[in-house]
């Protein structure tokens, strides 16, 4: 699902930019409620009219700062832990911006890493409440982590199955009590 287009990609070289843009631009209405895509620790600045604005750092726990810019207002303040679904603030102009856009961007290990595998997040961040709770990091973390809980519970128990049925078919000759041990064990 696409909401919210993005109008400017990572790296992306533009007449009105001095560097490579840093993060992704993503078009939405002025006061868009804008919703955390990841647990961490709230940092906000305010650019005024440069660079990106009143921004919304997130301070994750994967090392990562997961930045919000161009923002009308702040609904968090600084120091404050934010959970995934929180309003961090709604979506404006201010800063260097042509236009009321998000500017979304990822810093780790002080360099601008490529955010656009986290825009779906951001596209679907009015659904992220509950979905990534407690001891995961990011949305994606929490449907990567589910589906492989999902899966290796599946094939483990199709093994464990398997083994069972076999090593019980095996010793059909043995003794009751191995069988009985087996079906315990099993
Ligand atoms: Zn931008």
């Amino acid at each position: 699902m696409v909401k919210y287009t993005i109008t400017s990609r990572f790296q992306a070289t533009e007449a009105f930019r001095d560097h490579p843009h840093t993060g992704v631009d993503l078009a939405m209405p002025e006061g868009t409620a804008l919703k955390a895509i990841v647990e961490g620790v709230i940092r906000t600045a305010d650019y005024g009219s440069s660079s990106t604005g009143k921004t919304v750092f997130i301070d994750a726990a994967d090392g990562r700062t997961y930045i919000y810019g161009h923002l009308k207002d702040f609904s968090v303040s600084d120091g404050q832990s934010a959970h995934v679904g929180d309003i961090l603030g709604h979506s404006g102009n201010t800063g260097h911006s042509t236009g009321p856009h998000l500017h979304f961007g990822i810093k780790e290990h002080g360099e601008f890493i490529d955010p656009t595998p986290y825009t779906s997040l951001i596209q679907r961040m009015d659904q992220l409440k509950g979905a990534a709770h407690a001891t995961v990091n990011s949305g994606l973390d929490a449907l990567e982590m589910l589906n492989q809980a999902l899966s290796q519970f599946t094939q483990t128990l199709s093994e464990m199955t398997l083994n069972c049925i076999s090593l019980l078919l095996e010793n059909r000759t043995v003794s009751l009590i191995s069988d009985i041990v087996l079906s315990w064990l099993c």
